[in-house]
């Protein structure tokens, strides 16, 4: 197949060979699982070589997130692909109504490098579980990780099922040239913006999972030690290169010194007092991403890390204290192991700065006031996020996962993966057996009867 017309030549396929079948999806989907069970080593070996991923943030965060994400789908599938009898009104009696969820067609993801294995898998496990075709672009910056996803997808699916496109801008604008069937974007805001262009051309329905400056909201009410560690913990994950880490602190004035100094210890706690040799702390993915974080550091607002090395692409995990909203730092989003600390004087006023920026993909409150509990998911809009927590909203398939504006449409995990790729086709069938003439002219002294049906 060529990459020109990889779109076209899968939808004559899906054509004339129909929908993947589905005793054959859940087949592929087992599959899958033991080929990410056989290969599971060169995944993590992959993983650490581009982003110096440890072991344990390798399975946790990427393999085994994915063979939950597919043994969930194995056990529901059934329940979720089956055609569903929905109740019909009085005014169509005798007829039946019925969902029937049919796969798009033919669809394409495009992932980027921060999770390459679990947000190209993700998406894919639900397209494969809808019954679609798929071609899957994985991300140009890391490469190995790439290159064993290609290889994993090869062994498990035929050619006319799903296809790997390994390259950078030019290949996925020659694929988005392209009249897909449904488009899954996962990457920035920037980006989005091109991928949804493209698809506009050929009004192609898609997901955009893109980022953002996620806020992470502490008030006078909070376990401050528990707040820092699991703030630390969403931040630090990764080197900070997770779409959902907690992007600044926002903090009461008087306790950031107090919450400083509980970041300090679990910084400590978590990678002792030189990260650069602790096996668990990662890697940034690029010298350019490593220039551009540096000049996002104030020197002198820095209250802890801020130590780097360019050619190990290594910066520690830093926190800047006394940060103001118009500081550099809040302009964009981080992506990195930095992070701002806000102080402020007024709860609600923090919240009003929350609301008045982009809509973020993810929140972070922590506190023990029911009252601010509410205030908050009723005053803000976000993707989604924690109280008392961070980043793990996402592990929940029950919780619906994705951005909202400028951070994304659409979501997905668990069900909502299989009716994003889903088409939910509705079909009224009419018994003929009877034809009430009602409904037809000539209309004279049948309005006041159809009055007395429609409400
Ligand atoms: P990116 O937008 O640069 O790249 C994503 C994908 O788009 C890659 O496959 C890349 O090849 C392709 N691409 C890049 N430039 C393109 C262009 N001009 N035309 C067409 N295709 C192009 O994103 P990234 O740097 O890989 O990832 C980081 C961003 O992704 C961050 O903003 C982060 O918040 C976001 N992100 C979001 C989620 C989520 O689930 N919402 C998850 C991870 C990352």
């Amino acid at each position: 197949m060529n990459l020109g017309s990889i779109a076209a030549d899968l939808r004559t396929v899906h054509r004339t060979e129909g929908p993947l079948e589905l005793g054959l999806r859940k087949k592929r989907l087992v599959a899958l699982r033991s080929a990410i069970d056989r290969n599971g080593s060169a995944i993590a070996d992959a993983l650490a070589a581009d982003l110096g991923k440890s072991a344990f943030e390798a399975y946790v965060s990427e393999i085994g997130f994915i063979r939950e994400e597919i043994s969930y789908t194995l056990e529901h599938l059934e329940d979720w692909a089956s055609a569903k009898r929905v109740p019909t009104p009085m005014t169509l009696f005798p007829g039946k109504s019925t969902v029937h969820p049919e796969p798009y067609g033919v669809a394409l993801i495009i992932s980027p490098w921060n999770y390459p294995f679990q947000l190209c898998l993700s998406p894919l496990v639900g397209a494969i579980a809808a019954g679609n075709r798929v071609v899957v672009k994985p991300s140009e910056f890391v490469p190995t990780t790439s290159g064993v996803i290609a290889a994993v997808l090869a062994e498990v699916f035929a050619e006319t099922e799903v296809r790997v496109v390994l390259g950078g801008v030019a290949e996925t604008q020659a694929l988005l040239a392209q009249a897909f069937d449904y488009i899954f974007f996962t990457g920035s805001t920037a980006v989005g913006k091109i991928v949804m262009r493209a698809a506009a051309e050929h009004l192609t329905p898609l997901t955009l999972e893109l980022g953002g400056k996620s806020p992470c909201l502490i008030d006078s009410s909070a376990n401050l030690a528990l707040a820092a560690r699991r703030c630390a913990w969403g931040k630090f994950l990764n080197s900070g290169q997770t779409c959902v880490a907690p992007d600044y602190v926002l903090v009461p004035r008087d306790l950031q010194h107090r919450f400083i100094d509980e970041l300090r210890s679990v910084v400590q706690d978590f990678y002792g007092g030189d990260p650069k040799v602790s096996p668990d702390y990662g890697r940034l993915i690029s010298e350019a991403h490593f220039d551009r974080l540096l000049k996002l550091v104030d020197a002198d607002k820095t209250a802890i890390g801020g130590e780097h090395l360019r050619s190990e692409r290594y910066f520690a995990p830093t926190v800047l204290r006394d940060v103001r909203w118009s500081d550099p730092v809040m302009e964009e989003e981080i992506f990195g192991p930095v992070l701002p600390v806000l102080p402020y004087d007024d709860f609600s006023e923090a919240l009003d700065q929350i609301a008045a920026r982009p809509k973020p993909l993810a929140l972070y409150l922590f506190t023990d006031h029911q009252t601010a509990k509410e205030e908050v998911v009723r005053r803000v809009s976000f993707g989604g996020g924690c109280i008392n927590d961070t980043v793990l909203h996402l592990a929940n398939p029950n919780l619906p996962f994705g951005g909202v504006g400028p951070s994304g449409m659409g979501s997905y995990h668990g069900r909502r993966t299989f009716e994003t790729f889903s088409h939910f086709k509705s079909v009224f069938e009419q018994t003929t057996a009877v034809d009430v003439p009602l409904r037809y002219p000539p209309y004279k002294g049948k309005l006041g009867w159809m009055k007395l049906f429609l409400r």
